[in-house]
């Protein structure tokens, strides 16, 4: 069924980068066999998922949106993908992304955009645009997607669905195609709470493979998603992220969200976060300088792509060549950001400037769980924008990232959940008919807090 839909509507989505339809038939019956020899599978055993193209697959291409993967077969699989077909999971295909995870709208995928399903000249939010636009389009009913900014949830809100960012640390690095070490986290997509928390607990636990992995008990999410109670539950509305720059629909419906989590018991505080202003600028040093030398792996020698080894350059020229023509525009921006933030007589002023923020962010977040059990936000200033709007004014893209990027940056879970539809501006302004999303953030290690309270509102 689900292949019948991607043949359907996917030439209009383009959420797939990469569907064998083969494969997926043989990976079903597989699962059937194993039943059939008596192996004892999980919940989602048999259900087909989506994966972004940032996870490795053995058996499939990994491109993370690049040309300068193109035709890279992985020799191994993502932690991620390997225990989720475990469980029995079946790989419907890759799922599209900006390059490199870089961007929030999929227009910076080397492979062309994916459309929001809710409007096609609309963006399905990226970096995991591919990802969201499958669940939203009935497509998959699941899918993965990496969180190094908001990567998750920043989609999920606007196609209108779940997405979680867990805690850092608890869902494996292993085998995803890194792009801000300290930042990327794996997490799941999907159309309920409770669907969202079985595929968290399929994929998440310590990895030997990823020396930031945590070694702790997985937060007990499945229960949490199943229980959706608020009351008693003191929640906090961070004052630094809702206001000028949010559009009038987004907020009407993010503050009923809040009306609602009160009328069901949960005690409704205001809460200040004084550097979260900071969070942006912060990011956009400390995620472009760790992806400068994440990147610089793809040499022309290692991967894919080769351009103009004709027996008549260096080597060194080989590597420019491939460089210049497999990135694209917005990587070659971040890598020269890092490589400047990150020099010698700079390094202090910019990068180690950014460290300081991240800890006074970090710090914001402590003294707000000293008061409350959770934050909430919207997850998005704006609801999906139209294709193109923001793909020449790097800025205007940055913004899309404001309320998601502090939880990165402390490396605290988060989840985004409808709330729902934004209203059409009675001044004509832009946004009306179109999903909102719900932030609710935790400490470290409570992602079951945010099923909790997502599913309340859900
Ligand atoms: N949009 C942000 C960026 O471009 C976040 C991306 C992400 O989370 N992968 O960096």
């Amino acid at each position: 069924a689900h292949l019948e839909r991607v043949a359907a509507v996917d030439g209009q989505v383009h959420a797939f980068l990469h569907v064998d339809e083969e494969a997926v038939l043989a990976q079903a019956r597989a699962v059937d066999e194993r039943r059939a020899a008596g192996e004892r599978l999980g919940p989602l055993a048999g259900v087909p998922i989506a994966h972004k193209d940032v996870f490795t697959t053995a058996d499939m291409p990994t491109t993370a949106g690049s040309k300068i993967l193109e035709g890279w077969r992985p020799p191994y699989d993502a932690t991620v993908t390997a225990r989720l077909r475990a469980a029995g999971l079946v790989i419907l295909g890759k799922a599209n992304m900006d390059e490199f995870a870089m961007g929030s709208s999929t227009e910076n995928s080397a492979f062309g955009p994916s459309r929001n399903p809710w409007d096609l000249t609309r963006v399905p939010g990226g970096s995991s645009g591919g990802s969201s636009a499958a669940v939203a389009a009935y497509e998959a009913p699941l899918a993965t997607g990496t969180d190094t900014g908001g990567s998750i949830r920043q989609p999920a809100a606007v196609t209108g669905i779940v997405g979680v960012k867990p805690t850092y640390g608890g869902s494996s690095r292993y085998g995803v195609i890194a792009f801000a070490s300290s930042l990327d986290t794996p997490g799941p997509f999907a159309r309920t709470v409770l669907d969202a928390a079985l595929l968290h607990e399929a994929f998440s636990g310590h990895d030997p493979m990823d020396s930031t992995s945590i070694d702790a008990p997985v937060p007990p999410v499945v229960e949490a998603a199943r229980r959706a109670d608020v009351a008693g539950l003191r929640v906090g509305v961070v004052k630094e992220l809702a206001g000028d720059g949010y559009q009038p629909g987004v907020l009407a419906r993010y503050r009923e969200a809040v009306e609602l989590l009160e009328s069901l018991g949960a005690k409704v505080v205001e809460v200040s976060c004084p550097h979260f202003g900071y969070a942006l600028p912060a990011y956009y040093l400390i995620a472009p300088s760790e992806c400068s030398s994440n990147l610089a792996r793809f040499d022309a020698m290692r991967y894919g792509l080769r351009v103009g080894d004709d027996g008549t350059r260096s080597a060194e020229e080989v590597m420019a060549l491939t460089r210049a023509q497999g990135f694209g525009a917005e990587v070659k921006r971040r890598i020269m950001l890092g490589t400047y933030a990150l020099s010698s007589g700079y390094y202090d002023a910019y990068y180690g400037k950014a460290q300081q923020v991240r800890t006074l962010i970090k710090r914001d977040f402590e003294a707000a769980f000293e008061q409350v059990d959770v934050l909430v936000s919207p997850t998005t200033p704006t609801t999906a924008f139209p294709i193109g709007e923001r793909a020449d004014d790097p800025m205007a893209m940055y913004l899309a990232d404001l309320c998601t990027i502090p939880a990165n940056l402390a490396g605290v879970p988060a989840i985004s959940v409808p709330c729902g539809l934004a209203e059409p501006d009675a001044a004509g302004g832009e946004g009306g008919g179109l999903p909102v999303g719900l932030q609710v953030m935790a400490p470290v290690l409570a992602d079951d807090r945010v099923y909790r309270v997502g599913a309340a509102v859900e």
